[in-house]
């Protein structure tokens, strides 16, 4: 028989990979064409080097066996030890489960196969003594262990019952075609064998290595997938997870690097009359200490003859815009045009407004161009712009399509960064042959570990600190029968002059059965609240935006008391009169988003209110998304929380899963390595930028091959 591998080596056609790990995963002993495919499309494992780092999920002590009598269904999977006692097939015409009574000297229990029942009914030998493997669980108030693995004792390999079994992650789709952990494992046994681990290169400076007490990374790979003893495993995973967050920290600081190295920024040296004025006459409060120390900081940033990159974090309602507006004068001061891009027409409409407002008598000219911007006026705005008579451009997408080109750009702002695609970030940067300084604001308050990884090649501001008076936003979490309360609630606060929002969810798998339910409540609500004493406006993504607009407008204006909407509100808009926010299905949510939503009000004088509302039946985790909300108001907090439920992946912000493409750390769990991988990159780059250094040599080869894969880094930087 011509094993795959074999076939591999005649075919003389075929060049050879330099590399053992970049060999095809179909050549590995026990893959072959169609189940290499399987591997392909369901496991992403295309090579020999990517099987080698699909790593185990979880492992499992298969040193300690159980008693039958301590067996519960909270246990993960567990071994036992004993015999079959006897076995039944069940069904009317063709066996559909098979029950094995199984039996040690503390009781018995049941195992239940559902497939390869007749195979496993000859198989099966009674009075043999059996190390049963498999995860207890409760069926029909019995506990049995569905299609167990069993080992006969005096044939069980030494090395599974002395070590921890890894256990791999697969799909559906793959355990149905035959790959599920087992296979895997298997398939890792058969790497192992043909591997020579000296041909596995080390990837990190032998000093870091000594310094940090690490594994080698050929004794890490190995002891990933077979440890023998859990300090063993331990170590392996510190070193697989410091090295790769290492790699994600080299690549984000060497592009921080390069930036300021190749591009000089404008220079912005003095701070002139627009900012002055701006400050003196028009500021009608105080700026916070925090809006404050984050100005200097951009201003000396602007002034530095570099570039400035720099990420403005603060929770909703901390005055972003106000900064946003002074660091732009400072570019007018300078003799440079200002740019602020939103993700919505509503949001860019409002901060058209609001910078209108602001800067009242000055002269400045402050322009608007969004989607439904009519093609006269946009001709003028385009035209305007190249003469440099518009000093600031408000707007959104709109901004950066290929026609918008301006005389001078010397700052650009964007708000609310997350709904704009990368891709786009990056269109911005080249609008002129000098970049522009550029200012990301995000409302949404990133735990410090994600925006290392998301953000780490710009520097971070933060305003922590809400302008004083702001009244701490009253949270509670109705179940739908206080319904009748709620309503007589929001009555008591229209009669005080508030104006209230509620907010129901839309997304999109359900998004008709999510738009009736909208409708159903509006139609609840004006039958409740009647004309003419109380008015609804409605605002949802299937209007025009002609109609959202004018619905929108009405309840800034306060022409209206109620704004029923879904989360195209989420975002931004400023009502400061509006006190009551009602967020219905509140359980469908997740905790950035709510906490987003509850930012649109409190921003008033007046105690502000939000109101959970949800169904009797909640999960675990919607319980305590719904207790943080009640329990804290602080953005930072809620965000460390729902890191900890949801995972990086599906973090608001970084929506787009994967993002960050972690195989082995988890940023929630190892914020510690996180930050030690940091460290010892900064480290290394002010030693070495150009890692030209012979001890770096591998530093640079690694890098050069993930410059190369560039897949997933397009993504993120
Ligand atoms: P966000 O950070 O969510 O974008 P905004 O810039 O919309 O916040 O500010 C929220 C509200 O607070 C606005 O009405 C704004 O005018 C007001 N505000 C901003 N800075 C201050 C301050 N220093 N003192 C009082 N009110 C402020
Ligand atoms: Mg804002």
């Amino acid at each position: 028989m011509v094993t795959l591998s074999k076939l591999y080596t005649m075919n003389p056609g075929q060049p050879k990979p330099e590399y053992f790990l970049d060999n095809s995963i179909e050549f590995l002993k026990g893959v072959g064409s169609a189940r290499g495919e399987v591997l392909k499309k369901e496991l992403e494992i295309f090579t020999f080097g990517d099987l080698l780092q699909h790593y185990p999920f979880r492992y499992v002590d298969r040193t300690k066996i159980y008693t039958i009598r301590e067996v519960n269904d909270q246990m993960p999977y567990i071994q036992l030890k004993g015999k079959i006692s006897s076995v039944t097939a069940v069904g009317i015409k063709k066996a559909t489960r098979l029950i094995a009574q199984f039996r040690d000297e503390t009781g018995m229990i049941e195992l239940v196969w559902f497939r390869g029942i007749k195979w496993m009914r000859e198989s099966l030998k009674a009075g043999v003594e059996y190390i049963v493997f498999g995860k207890p669980t409760l069926f029909q108030n019995k506990i049995n262990i569905v299609h167990p693995e069993m080992e006969i004792v005096s044939e069980v390999s030494e090395n599974i019952n002395k070590s921890l079994q890894p256990f791999y992650n697969t799909t559906e789709i793959s355990k149905v075609k035959g790959i599920d952990s087992r296979a895997i494992l298997k398939l890792q046994r058969n790497l192992a064998e043909r591997i020579s681990f000296g041909e596995i290169k080390e990837t990190l400076p032998e000093y870091l290595i000594n310094e940090l007490k690490m594994v080698s990374l050929k004794d890490a790979l190995t002891a990933i997938h077979f440890p023998h003893d859990v300090n063993e495993l331990r170590k392996a995973q510190f070193r697989l997870k410091f090295e790769e967050l290492f790699y994600i920290q080299m690549k984000l600081l060497k592009l921080k690097l390069l930036r300021t190295e190749r591009s000089r920024g404008k220079i912005f040296s003095k701070v002139g009359d627009h900012f002055n004025y701006f400050f003196y006459n028009r500021l009608p409060f105080q700026l916070t200490n925090a809006q404050k120390k984050v100005l200097k900081e951009i201003r000396i940033d602007m002034g530095s003859g570099k570039q400035m990159n720099r990420l403005l974090q603060g929770d909703v309602g901390s005055g972003k815009t106000l900064v946003a507006l002074m660091s732009m004068l400072l570019s007018i001061d300078n003799g440079y045009q200002a740019c602020i891009m939103a993700p919505t027409e509503i949001l860019a409409k409002q901060h058209f407004e609001t910078i209108k407002k602001f800067s009242g008598d000055m002269k400045i000219n402050v322009e608007l161009l969004t989607g439904s911007t009519k093609n006269k006026d946009r001709k003028r705005i385009l035209e305007n712009l190249q003469s440099s008579s518009i000093d600031i451009l408000i707007g959104t997408h709109a901004v950066i399509e290929d026609d918008v080109q301006f005389n001078n750009l010397g700052l650009v702002v964007i708000d609310e960064q997350h709904r704009f695609g990368v891709e786009q970030r990056a269109r911005l940067w080249t609008k002129d042959d000098f970049y522009p300084h550029v200012l990301v604001m995000t409302a949404t308050p990133i735990p410090r570990t994600l925006a290392m990884t998301l953000y780490g090649d710009l520097d971070v501001s933060v305003i922590d600190e809400l302008p004083p008076g702001r009244k701490h936003i009253k949270t509670v979490h109705y179940f739908e029968s206080k319904r009748l309360l709620l309503f007589g609630f929001i009555k008591d606060q229209i009669k005080l002059e508030r104006q209230v929002y509620i907010v129901y969810p839309l997304i999109e798998e359900s998004e008709k059965m999510d738009y009736n339910n909208l409708m159903e409540g509006f139609e609840s609500i004006t039958r409740e609240f009647p004309l003419p004493q109380f008015k609804v406006s409605i605002v949802h993504g299937r209007m025009k935006t002609k109609d959202k607009e004018y619905e929108m407008k009405n309840f800034v204006e306060g022409k209206t008391n109620v704004m029923v909407a879904t989360t195209v509100i989420e975002v931004g808009v400023d009502v400061p009169n509006a006190s009551v926010m009602v967020i219905e299905s509140a359980e469908r949510f997740g905790l950035s988003q709510l906490h987003q939503l509850r930012g649109r009000v409190g921003r008033g004088a007046e105690q502000s209110f939000c109101i959970l509302m949800t169904g009797h039946k909640l999960s675990q985790e919607a319980r305590l998304r719904l207790e943080t909300m009640v329990r804290t108001n602080d953005g930072f907090e809620i965000a460390e929380t729902d890191l900890k439920l949801r995972g990086p992946g599906e973090m608001s912000g970084t929506q787009q899963s994967g993002i960050v493409g972690l195989k082995i750390a988890d940023l929630a769990k190892d914020s510690q390595i996180l930050v030690l991988a940091r460290k010892s990159a900064i480290r290394l780059l002010e030693n070495d930028p150009h890692l030209v250094l012979s001890q770096h040599a591998n530093v640079f080869s690694k890098i050069s091959s993930m410059e190369k894969n560039k897949t997933n880094w397009s993504r993120v930087s």
